[in-house]
């Protein structure tokens, strides 16, 4: 549908959508983007794209993109339209008299995976340097904050291990917990193709995912769990490989620590934890299991991929160590085919965390707390920084309600309708007494907003993001910012400075020379050398001058690697009687998460509506019939959707999308989370499923 006209230049950038990170060329007439081309010597995607990248950008040009800075006293009065000056100095104001009345750390802000490394690094600096606390978090905090933490604590360091072409040397592939073909689908493709050529694959998911079954790809093993009993199945697994014998030990005696490795194997060896003694609490056949177990130990070099239906669990944290545990036991880490790979859903996932958005941690994972680094920081930015880590997003939303923290900064984020429990979340906005919002559009938070900062859209961005091989991939203006020329980074430099912090950069390319001083990690990154050499792959440092595609080659990023115990404890959130089925959440291949982006393109034809899936016998028990309008009940709330009835569904098990603000499904989701990182358990919801009267 874009696809008419010559055109006359080309330019070379990243797509805004998955983590994923392909590159495209985008084909301008004058001004006018004509088409989006995947760009061959793309590293992540080499010529490849599905339809978000080449079709959903039309998003940057849509009539609803607001552009210019507007402000209000009261959330109930009409928006006024200002200048950029004004906004500032009225955002400014408003959040010094709340540090007056309340104290420095009454005010705090959220960053986007969706916004550049320079961007995001810009914003925890403001609250860094120029509030004067540490309470920034990021939205990854509801989704991969439990990578972060069990990648960090058994292996060093909060990334996924292996670059995508890796995949092209593993012989085994275990998918847990995500659906590439829908959510990473040009990965998904390069998976398929190595299927193909005679990798074995084995999926774990409630759902009978396309990867199960699609042309000339057939899972060996669909380990077909009921959700919230990811930890179950990953301790069932270990106890088979040590049980049997399938430990490497010249692996683990070489590379882990042997204490912990000595307390893991009595524990997962421990009766309770075979396949026969977990197969009522996970429902897959402990054959199944069994012989999983066997292939991912002996079937050559094993690799795991996963997703959201990993972390966003109240056990997420933990299972991503039970992960690494399996990998390390096996010796199905540090080299290529092989390791422990999160799929990113945002675009800038890896970015953001890795640029210091995390409460404890400055860019590069490193403690608030620690003197040295806090030093580094302080000398190089000209101002005393706390040592105290700060509030996690629901610790800031528990605050506002209860009273000491009333202001905040979002970074092209809408918690009102991504984050859990909405009520909960509304309920904070609402008792704020300045909420800055820097977006393209007036999404549902900045219903509660009082400054309103116009944001860039990807096609105006000038700066990186990382995607989730660690890759740093440019991205560059294709056209002028249509926020009277503001980019976002400057409008936060600006804030702060009229907060009394003097934060100025000339260029989105000295905001990365600036991460590559502090952060070692970063060290030899730069944009010449992103221009001249192309994509590079985080470390880039003295001993990987050109970046590191495999991690934790020679040894672990901590050193040895560290088993951990991984207990399973079943979530809080139960069925029963009155709320018999458990609904669980995912995506589409078509649309990206809350819609915000492709609900604005011609691609929202082909996802008109989210659904509820249901499985034939729970829908006939119910007197459903296939596009029924049905309502959802949970303990929290109740939504209406249109059913969908489907033999993906295992019985007992309901599912849908959240792409459409309408359907609200983060009304009915729990309060629960995950033990070390609070990332919403989204995955698992109680609910009870009728017949609506609602047409
Ligand atoms: Fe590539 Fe992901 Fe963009 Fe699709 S959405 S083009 S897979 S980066």
């Amino acid at each position: 549908v874009h696809e008419h006209g010559v055109p006359n230049r080309s330019v070379l950038t990243t797509c805004a959508y998955c983590g994923v990170g392909c590159s495209f060329k985008a084909e301008l007439q004058g001004d006018q983007v004509i088409r989006m081309v995947p760009h061959k010597d793309g590293g992540a995607n080499e010529g490849h794209s599905c339809v978000k990248g080449r079709f959903a950008w039309g998003y940057a040009t849509h009539k609803d993109r607001v552009t210019t800075p507007m402000i209000r006293e009261k959330t109930t009065d009409p928006w006024k339209e200002v200048s950029w000056d004004e906004a500032i100095h009225y955002a400014a104001q408003r959040f010094r008299t709340i540090q007056e009345k309340h104290g420095k750390g009454s005010i705090g802000g959220i960053t986007s995976s969706r916004c550049t490394n320079e961007e995001v690094y810009a914003v925890q600096k403001l609250i860094r340097a120029a509030f004067g606390n540490n309470n920034v978090d990021t939205c990854a905090r509801v989704c991969h904050s439990p990578t972060g933490y069990g990648l960090k604590t058994t292996l060093g360091t909060s990334a996924g291990t292996q670059d995508f072409k890796s995949v092209e040397q593993s012989d085994v592939i275990l998918v847990i917990g995500a659906n590439p073909t829908d959510g990473h689908p040009v990965f998904a493709s390069r998976m398929k193709k190595r299927l193909r050529e005679g990798a074995k694959l084995i999926v774990a998911d409630p759902r009978r995912i396309d990867l199960v079954r699609s042309p000339h790809v057939a899972a060996s093993h669909h380990l077909q769990l009921r959700p919230g009993t990811n930890v179950a199945l990953m301790n069932a697994l270990a106890h088979v490989v040590v049980t049997e014998g399938l430990v490497d030990e010249a692996f683990v005696a070489e590379r882990c620590e042997a204490r912990e490795f000595d307390r893991w194997r009595t524990f997962v060896a421990e009766e309770r934890n075979s396949p026969e003694a977990l197969e009522e609490k996970t429902g897959v056949p402990a054959d199944d299991v069994r012989a999983a177990a066997r292939l991912y130990a002996t079937g050559g070099n094993a690799a795991i991929y996963y997703g959201l239906g990993v972390t966003e669990h109240s056990q997420g944290s933990t299972m991503v160590m039970a992960m690494a545990n399996l990998a390390m036991a096996t010796g199905n880490i540090g080299r290529e085919g092989v390791g422990i790979n999160p799929l990113r859903g945002q675009n800038n996932v890896q970015g953001s965390c890795d640029m210091g958005s995390f409460p404890h941690e400055f860019s590069g994972y490193r403690h608030v707390s620690d003197d040295k680094v806090r030093t580094l920081f302080e000398g190089d930015w000209g101002v005393k920084l706390s040592p105290e880590p700060g509030l996690r997003i629901p610790n800031m939303f528990a605050a506002a309600v209860e009273g000491s923290f009333r202001g905040l900064f979002v970074q092209g984020e809408d918690i009102a309708q991504s984050d859990p429990n909405t009520r909960h979340v509304t309920a904070a906005l609402e008792a704020m007494e300045c909420i800055v919002v820097q977006d393209l559009f007036l999404n549902e938070t900045a219903a509660y907003a009082h400054v309103f900062f116009p944001g860039t859209s990807f096609l105006e961005k000038d700066g990186t993001f990382t995607n989730a091989e660690r890759r740093i991939n440019r991205v560059r203006p294709v056209m002028a910012e249509k926020n009277g020329g503001m980019a976002e980074w400057d409008a936060v430099c600006r804030l702060a400075r009229a907060m009394g912090y003097n934060m100025h950069y000339d260029s989105a390319s000295d905001i990365m020379d600036e991460i590559a001083r502090l952060t070692p990690t970063f060290k030899g990154v730069s944009f010449a050398r992103l221009d001249r050499e192309g994509s590079m792959q985080w470390p880039v440092d003295d001993a990987a001058p050109n970046g590191t595609p495999t991690m934790h080659v020679a040894g672990f990023v901590r050193g040895k690697g560290r088993f951990m115990i991984t207990e399973y404890v079943p979530t809080e959130e139960r069925t029963n009687r009155s709320f018999p089925l458990i609904l669980t959440t995912g995506r589409i291949l078509s649309q990206y998460n809350v819609g915000a982006q492709t609900r604005r393109t011609e691609n929202s034809r082909w996802h008109e509506v989210d659904r509820l899936e249901i499985h034939p016998f729970d829908a006939e028990e119910r007197g459903i019939a296939d596009g029924d309008m049905v309502s959802i009940q949970s303990r929290m709330g109740a939504v209406t959707l249109p059913a969908m009835i489907s033999e993906r569904m295992p019985q007992g098990v309901v599912y849908t999308t959240f792409h459409h603000p309408t359907s609200g499904s983060n009304v009915i989701t729990t309060d629960q989370s995950d033990w070390a990182t609070n990332c919403p358990e989204y995955k698992v919801t109680a609910v009870q499923v009728a017949r609506s009267n609602q047409p």
